[in-house]
């Protein structure tokens, strides 16, 4: 038999886009501790309690850290 399942995946707070892992083929996870790790291996990082993807921010030279891009600089 077939059932439904909770999965967790790790969603971008910039652009909305959910985290796949390409290498493995997983689109989500058991638990969020697990979605969380695999999607910071896969260059993800989380900024100030949200997730961005590699696309959504960017290193500042100036404070030394990663900040989210600005929506301006995306388009
Ligand atoms: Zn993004």
């Amino acid at each position: 038999m077939i059932r439904k399942v909770d999965m967790y995946q790790c969603v971008c707070d910039g652009c909305g886009k959910s985290h796949v892992d390409d290498f493995n083929g997983y689109v989500a996870w058991s638990d969020e501790t697990m979605a969380s790790e695999a999607a910071y291996e896969s260059g993800w990082t989380n900024i100030e309690g949200k997730d961005y993807c590699p696309d959504c921010y960017e290193y500042d030279e100036e404070t030394d850290e990663y900040k989210p891009k600005s929506k301006e600089e995306n388009i």
